[in-house]
């Protein structure tokens, strides 16, 4: 069963109580440095930054609560990740009502940043009191000890060697002591859920659409908790769905981390440079259940160039094969395409770019490979 070593201050060799290893701090999430504008995508170097682009470029009429990096357009919304009272913006509101009271803007602030559980009613009223949004908070942010003991059990899941339906509905009863850590554990579920119907093992009765969609709920989940295994699982889920541009605190797993950056950069630049292959000088301590095909394409790249072309046959056997998602064949055919580019051979590497040119992602890079191709002597 194929897994993905990561590093984390849990020894998972520990039942019961949390060990933290001291040789081995807690790594530093590699939190994004751009804060990006939700309409236009440009990014700003600070927070404060990007939210004063955000309403003087695009104006904005209605009263709106923003939260962290979210513009809450929903009446509910969960909040699972601590903020400062500065990422708690009410903005184009006359007036705020928190729990039918009225407060300041900062107050409002000050209360929501405070709290770490509990359903809150917010509504703000814009100018001459025309509009009114209403909102219902439910603030549910993991304890640190709760966090640690679902942590604990997931890597438990793993003792007998083999995950299945069984084993995961085990773990979700053994984490449900945690009690604020209740959509850490939903989201961890989800992911391995998704990962047996990807890979249509351990008796799922889900097809491999169905556990995608399981997947994608597991990285909308576990993006917003700040742990290194929750940013892990939402990165894992990212390189699955070809959002490579979600790159951000992935050093636990720097495997991961420089196949999403290549994946990345040759998206954008069109362009495929090396994998830059950083290995780390400690052993992980944690890991992480992974799909077969995830796995295998973690592998080619971890491989160097040379042991990479001896698996061109089998890149591009993947690549045609139907239990493989259409996103995992794309990534097989951008491989195959770079092999044959770094060898020289134009002609296949534009065969291979006409099977992706209408992806969203790689068109860029198909369309610069199809012209070379046309370019080069025949
Ligand atoms: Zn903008």
């Amino acid at each position: 069963m194929p897994f993905l070593p990561y590093y984390d201050h849990i020894d998972p060799g520990q039942g019961g109580s949390s060990m933290v290893i001291p040789e081995w701090p807690r790594p530093v999430l590699d939190r994004p440095h751009v804060f990006m504008c939700p309409v236009c995508r440009e990014s700003f170097p600070s927070y404060e930054d990007r939210f004063q682009h955000r309403f003087e470029a695009h104006p904005y009429q209605r009263p709106l609560l923003v939260l962290g990096a979210h513009e809450v357009n929903t009446p509910r919304f969960v909040v699972t990740t601590a903020l400062s009272p500065e990422q708690i913006r009410p903005v184009n509101a006359a007036t705020c009502r928190l729990d039918g009271k009225t407060v300041t803007a900062r107050m409002l602030a000050q209360r929501l940043a405070e709290a770490r559980s509990g359903f809150f009613k917010v509504e703000l009223t814009g100018a001459e009191g025309k509009i009114t949004v209403s909102y219902e908070i439910s603030i549910e942010i993991a304890s640190d000890s709760h966090a640690s003991l679902v942590e604990q059990e997931f890597a438990r899941l793993y003792s007998p060697g083999v995950v299945s339906v069984a084993s995961i509905s085990a773990f979700i009863r053994a984490a449900s002591d945690a009690r604020t850590a209740r959509r850490y554990v939903d989201g961890l579920a989800a992911y391995l859920y998704g990962i047996l119907a990807k890979d249509q093992r351990g008796e799922t009765t889900l097809s491999q659409e169905q556990g995608r969609a399981r997947l994608n709920e597991a990285g909308q989940t576990l993006s917003e908790i700040d742990r290194p295994l929750a940013a892990v699982v939402a990165g894992i889920v990212s390189f699955q769905s070809n959002a490579f541009s979600r790159n951000e605190r992935l050093a636990p797993v720097p495997r991961l981390r420089s196949a999403m950056r290549w994946f990345d950069s040759v998206r954008t630049n069109a362009r495929m440079v090396a994998v830059d292959r950083a290995d780390s000088p400690t052993t992980p301590n944690a890991r992480v259940l992974l799909d077969s095909a995830t796995d295998e394409i973690l592998a080619w790249m971890d491989m160097p160039p040379d042991r990479l072309s001896g698996h061109a046959k089998q890149i591009a056997k993947r690549s045609q094969q139907d239990d493989w998602l259409p996103e995992d064949r794309i990534k097989a055919k951008v491989l195959l395409a770079a092999i044959h580019e770094s060898e020289g051979d134009a002609a296949q590497a534009g065969k291979v770019a006409r099977e992706f040119r209408h992806d969203p992602v790689f068109s860029r890079l198909a369309e610069r490979l199809i012209s070379s191709e046309k370019e080069s002597p025949a």
